[in-house]
């Protein structure tokens, strides 16, 4: 069964972070009993499936209706899915949620309402978000490893849908999620470095972000970001908190750095801007709705939040439009 969740206690040495923090980001938190221990248990599993609450997706779209996932029984799928994916049990009444690639399903298209998951989060609950980002994230990689990427043949599910294996080749494919790092960097003045990306909309500000490559620890690639995009040199990095971001396939880890007093410097990789910004110019660009940042429920606000919030008369939070924000 699901252990309960511990409270964050009310003191901690400053090294740790209390878990769960009382500010994560969304998309994480699923209610769910992943059970991982018992995938392996095909009887199991296949006597699981009559009583189960199933989650279509559809072309990486998710079935929400009035801000609730939509959830399929048993009696309402056309056929049994192919490649059915167990994501758990619902640790109140035990019972099953499974997710399945409904993408060739017309009928189901028209039928239900399907939505990108990253606009219908402000309207979710916070596990139900997490729900679907976990179903969005396995129906996303079941589809791109139909394949062996050794071999080329045809993979088949095993273990509930969490390991792809190829008969050819007798390869084990698993579920992969791509370590990617967030980092607001602080100068001497403790002015924040945003950057803008030139697709986005010419008001809109985040931290930094890039992949880990491989051979480079993340600290490293934290200070290689920086440096590619803004020509900003740090010294020092510190965790705040993570983040799964299903948009494909990536884990955000993000971080806060102490950086030198240099002036960004954006012409030589992909920022079309940077920036340092005080908590002043910050909180007037927000309240004038000249100056935008991500929204409440990613780890970009979450690393904002916790350096504004540190020295300013108001919450980050409260500067937004709501609801919704
Ligand atoms: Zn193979």
């Amino acid at each position: 069964m699901l252990p309960s969740r511990p409270q964050p206690p009310q003191r901690l040495p400053a090294v740790f972070s209390p878990y769960p923090s009382t500010d994560a980001p969304g998309l994480r938190g699923a209610d769910l009993d992943r059970a991982s221990e018992r995938r392996g248990d095909a009887d199991w599993v296949a006597g699981l499936r009559p009583q189960a609450d199933w989650l279509p997706i559809w072309r990486y779209r998710c079935a929400i209706d009035e801000g609730q996932p939509q959830r399929l029984r048993w009696a309402e799928l056309a056929a049994e899915p192919e490649r059915a994916i167990f994501l758990g049990l619902r640790p109140d009444d035990g019972r099953a949620v499974f997710c399945f690639d409904a993408s060739h399903d017309n009928d189901l298209g028209e039928r239900l309402r399907f939505a990108d998951l990253r606009g219908a989060v402000p309207v979710l609950e916070t596990a139900d978000a997490a729900l679907l980002a976990y179903a969005r994230a396995m129906v996303y990689w079941q589809r791109q490893h139909r394949h062996c990427g050794r071999c080329g043949g045809a993979t088949q599910p095993r273990q509930a849908g969490h390991v792809l294996h190829c008969p050819a080749c007798e390869v084990e494919h698993y579920p992969r999620s791509d370590p990617s790092m967030l980092c607001l960097a602080r100068d001497p003045q403790d002015r924040a470095l945003l950057g803008r990306q030139p697709q986005w909309p010419e008001s809109l500000y985040s931290v930094l972000a890039g992949f880990a490559e491989p051979g480079e620890t993340i600290e490293d690639c934290v200070a290689r970001e920086i440096w590619e995009e803004a020509r900003v040199r740090i010294h020092g990095t510190r965790y705040v908190a993570s983040q799964p971001w299903p948009f494909p396939a990536s884990v955000l880890l993000g971080f806060h750095a102490q950086a030198q007093a240099d002036t960004p410097q954006v012409e030589q990789d992909e920022l079309a801007d940077a920036r340092w910004f005080s908590r002043e110019e910050l909180a007037e660009g927000l309240s004038a709705r000249r100056l935008h940042v991500p929204p409440p429920f990613t780890l970009s606000f979450l690393l904002l939040a916790r350096w504004y919030d540190e020295a300013a008369p108001a919450p980050l939070l409260s500067l937004l439009p709501g609801p919704g924000r």
